[in-house]
């Protein structure tokens, strides 16, 4: 291990600029220690913007999940026909209407899964350390809730025929109604639950815009007693266990229409099936990633997880039941080569900070001693913690190589459509908007948190994604 910290932010100087903290005094207490948190100093277009998001995300959604049922995927044919006949017809005709089996199965499931969540045995995990200095302890058990729900789903539907395996792509729209509603209350549930009854309180962002506040959240781990942990049971249950149902569910409503499932269908079944896998195979990881370590629990996650992320992510599945197309055998084998090499750079990389992480830098990357810049910290508790920057390695390439795999992944899955639509293609152009997004909100962040350690990461690495591109 090699460590190339010549930048000195000692332990006097952090717990200094604590104690002004304390004092109330953030111009003494400085950015790097104050600020590492969510921002909370909002401008104007920011509020704008979040009001923006909270009015029209679910007019978003509903406008792609009607393109599909109701144009084949044409992402034009719905203003045409507003053209053609008006909008009120548009309504009556093809917005998705609720339905009580549509509440009941979307209740049922959003249930089953907490029930999963609270009594499955697993291992406990911690979360990074928190702005106020809390270390959370997560009980792990992703894996296991993902193979009991999945067993049930395939014997309750192919063995015991007690219901067809395209449930949920028959009931698409009653539950895209029923997640709206779901995802709403989850956000104001939250908001309300930041002032009343807040899970950590010196953990609490509050700027000064309600409608900021509803949209990126107040609380940072909110939680209902000690485990029932809102970020990692949103994102994780019915947003990342439902995206393999979805997809199953997607290619047995296409058996059923054209009598057999298309080879792209199962291809990009197995891309989200690999990555989902994955994600649970390390949901321990998952907790020291920007979801559960930098976001707080508003609009932002709580809507995000229950409605943009099962019906967005699986647009590929809408799309490939709606126009089913069989992918030549040089297109599927450059598509599955893409995904794949994508999937080997995600984890690599991320193993690779794990790694490091894991043995305070005493390990070899790339068959060489790990290069680090070791770090320091306040949190406002006064604590002075201590952590390292690997800059060798996929580090040692750009800051957020890790990104470059994820995208390559997002593109295989798009094109599993072929060439002939756009729609598809809204996924690899919303996941470059997001990672970039994250790449700038993490500067932010590290540059609060480690100060000038951070300066000297990224000088050591000047690229953010790209090397000699961006
Ligand atoms: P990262 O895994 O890149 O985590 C960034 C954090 O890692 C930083 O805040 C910092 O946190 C730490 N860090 C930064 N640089 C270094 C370094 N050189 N050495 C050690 N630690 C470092 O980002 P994400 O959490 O955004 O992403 C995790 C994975 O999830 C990625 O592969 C990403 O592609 C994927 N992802 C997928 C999404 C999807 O929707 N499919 C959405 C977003 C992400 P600290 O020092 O505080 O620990």
């Amino acid at each position: 291990m090699a460590g190339t910290g010549p930048v000195r932010r000692t332990a006097a100087k952090a717990a200094s600029e604590a104690d002004a903290r304390a004092a109330g005094d953030a111009k003494a207490a400085g950015e790097s220690a104050t600020n590492w948190g969510r921002s909370w100093d909002i401008g104007i277009w920011t509020v704008i913007g979040c009001y923006f998001m909270l009015a029209f995300c679910p007019f978003i959604v509903t406008y792609f999940w009607m393109a599909c049922d109701s144009f084949q995927c044409s992402i034009v044919a719905p203003v045409e026909y507003v053209q053609a006949h008006g909008f009120e017809q548009l309504y009556h005709n093809h917005f998705p209407k609720p339905t009580v089996f549509g509440f009941q199965l979307y209740f049922g499931w959003l249930s089953f899964q907490a029930i999963l969540y609270m009594l499955l045995p697993g291992k406990i995990g911690y979360g990074q350390t928190t702005p106020a200095g809390h270390t959370l302890e997560y009980v792990v058990n992703g894996l296991l809730a993902w193979f009991v729900t999945h067993a049930l789903f395939i014997a309750g539907s192919l063995y015991f025929g007690l219901f067809d395996a395209s449930i949920i792509a028959d009931n698409w729209g009653a539950l895209l109604i029923a997640a709206n509603v779901y995802g709403y209350f989850l956000t104001f549930f939250s908001y309300f639950k930041a002032y009343a009854f807040p899970s950590h309180a010196e953990d609490r962002k509050i700027s000064n815009s309600a409608v900021y506040n509803l949209f990126m959240g107040i609380e940072f781990n909110p939680r209902l007693g000690k485990y029932f942990d809102f970020k990692l049971f949103h994102n994780g249950r019915p947003g990342i266990i439902a995206w393999t149902l979805i997809n199953f569910s997607f290619a047995a409503a296409q058996y059923n229409r054209i009598g057999y499932v298309t080879n792209s269908m199962l291809l990009l079944n197995w891309l989200h099936l690999v990555y989902v896998i994955d994600f649970f195979y390390n949901e321990d990881w998952y907790l020291r990633t920007i979801d559960i370590a930098h976001d707080h629990f508003g609009f932002y996650l709580a809507w995000g997880d229950t409605v943009w992320l099962p019906w967005m992510y699986t647009l590929q599945s809408h799309f490939l039941l709606r126009n089913p197309i069989d992918l030549s055998t040089p297109a599927f084998t450059a598509v599955f080569a893409i995904g794949m090499v994508g999937y080997y750079i995600f984890r690599t990389v991320n193993n690779q900070k794990d790694l490091v992480r894991s043995t305070d830098g005493k390990c070899l990357i790339w068959g060489k001693p790990a290069k680090v810049i070791r770090t320091e910290f306040a949190t406002t508790d006064g604590k002075i913690h201590r952590s390292l920057l690997l800059t060798s390695g996929y580090w040692g390439i750009s800051r957020h190589f890790n990104y470059v795999g994820d995208l390559l992944i997002s593109l295989a899955m798009c094109l599993t459509c072929g060439t002939g639509y756009i729609l598809p293609y809204f996924y690899i152009v919303y996941m470059s908007i997001l990672l970039y997004q994250r790449i700038e909100r993490d500067h932010m962040r590290c540059k609060g948190k480690y100060g000038d350690y951070w300066d000297q990461y990224c000088k050591e690495v000047p690229y953010k994604l790209i090397p000699y591109v961006f």
